[in-house]
């Protein structure tokens, strides 16, 4: 890896482009209040975005509020959540969750770190998303696209999301945190592809190593 300044300086120009490309890019879940986003963050975990889209309106119509979830038995749920990965474990985990909302937290979902993971199925990554997009914090979301694209844009080593966290917090400013994560999933989902990323394509070509990409000087 680079020293910190060059890597600081190739998140910068990183960030820059992230914005001409992307604009001010948000989250693809579609949510119309915490709660929706809540009980969509959860069912997003190893599901896309957009299957999460397709099958929320109908659940969020039959339970309408975090009350309306706690109260929810799973086999209640099931139905709704079929078609999603885990989905016995999802239905268990978003009845608890909100439960632990309701009981513990007047119905408010928390607005820190320690208090979100303690809830059933909000991890780091979970919690990072929420914070972000109900509460204006800076957070960086290490999903698996900031995973493959830090390492591969030369930003961090590791492999385990929340030591990339720590390293994208070295190289990024703190008010670009949401951004350039955002940013960061839908270039790969669009460009930086796990496999035969659009190197040839690519608005960060000049400025990305390209580490651990096949046929590449950084490979
Ligand atoms: S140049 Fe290639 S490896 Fe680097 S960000 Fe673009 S698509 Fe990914």
């Amino acid at each position: 890896m680079d020293s910190l300044n060059g890597r600081r300086a190739r998140a910068r120009e990183v960030l820059r482009r992230i914005k001409a490309v992307y604009g001010d890019p948000g989250i693809e879940l579609v949510y119309a209040n915490p709660y929706q986003l809540l009980v969509a963050v959860i069912l997003s975990a190893q599901s896309t975005d957009k299957k999460v889209n397709e099958i929320t309106p109908n659940l969020f119509s039959r339970f309408p509020s975090i009350e309306a979830m706690a109260g929810a038995r799973e086999e209640d749920l099931i139905p709704y959540i079929r078609e999603i990965g885990l989905y016995r474990a999802k239905a268990r985990n978003i009845i608890a969750c909100c439960r632990g909302i309701v009981e513990r937290f007047g119905g408010r979902i928390p607005d820190n770190m320690d208090d979100l993971v303690t809830l059933p199925g909000i991890g780091r990554k979970s919690a990072n998303v929420l914070l972000a997009n109900l509460y204006g914090q800076d957070t960086i979301t290490v999903d698996t696209h900031v995973r493959r694209l830090s390492r591969r844009l030369g930003f961090t080593e590791h492999t385990d999301p929340t030591k990339i966290e720590y390293d994208l917090m070295e190289v990024w400013p703190k008010d670009s945190w949401t951004t350039m994560s955002n940013g960061l999933i839908l270039h790969g989902r669009r460009r930086c592809k796990a496999r035969r990323p659009d190197c040839e394509g690519c608005e960060f070509r000049d400025v990305c190593p390209k580490i651990g990409v096949e046929g590449s000087d950084g490979g």
